[in-house]
């Protein structure tokens, strides 16, 4: 059975600065390429999920996100780390603007991006581990069985968090 590793964007993978949309602002935090190398190894497929509501409050577009998101996987790859799949909610409830306006399934806390990565990648939530630094990861997770860690934002301790890995 395939393990999942389900990384949340901001705060875990890179400083959480808000709205986080320009390379130049995107700080890779300590110690994340080196526990994402270990999680592959021990057989993790690696994937982010993330709430985008910038792109529904117009600070910046999707395109622009997925121009950054490319970017951000090019560098995983530099350290020997392949990202499966990026999921992202680019939706608001009530700040969205246009399309965007959505009660949607897919913004943490629903659980509609786990739901869909669990589908798409055949994979058993038990089997399966997310790394949040909101309530929201946690709940989303918790809303499909699948093993949490919350970790503090901006500053985690990646070569303790090792032993979540199994
Ligand atoms: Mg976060």
């Amino acid at each position: 059975m395939t393990k999942g590793l389900f990384l949340d964007r901001d705060g875990v993978i890179n400083v959480d600065k808000g709205y986080v949309h320009r390379i130049e602002d995107f700080e890779f935090l300590p110690g994340i390429f080196a526990f994402c190398r270990r999680a592959s190894v021990l057989g993790y497929k690696i994937f982010v999920v993330t709430n985008q509501s910038g792109i529904a409050r117009g600070f910046y577009t999707e395109h622009t996100f997925l121009m950054l998101t490319t970017w951000m996987k090019q560098r995983f790859v530099d350290h020997g780390v392949h990202i499966e799949a990026v999921f992202f909610c680019p939706h608001h409830p009530s700040e969205g603007q246009g399309q965007y306006l959505q009660a949607c399934e897919c913004r943490k806390p629903q659980p509609g991006m786990l739901k869909q990565a669990l589908r798409d990648y055949d994979l058993e939530a038990s089997e399966c581990l997310l790394i949040g630094d909101s309530s929201s990861d946690i709940d989303a997770a918790r809303c499909v069985g699948m093993p949490s860690v919350k970790v503090s934002r901006n500053d985690i301790d990646f070569t303790q968090l090792q032993a979540v890995l199994k």
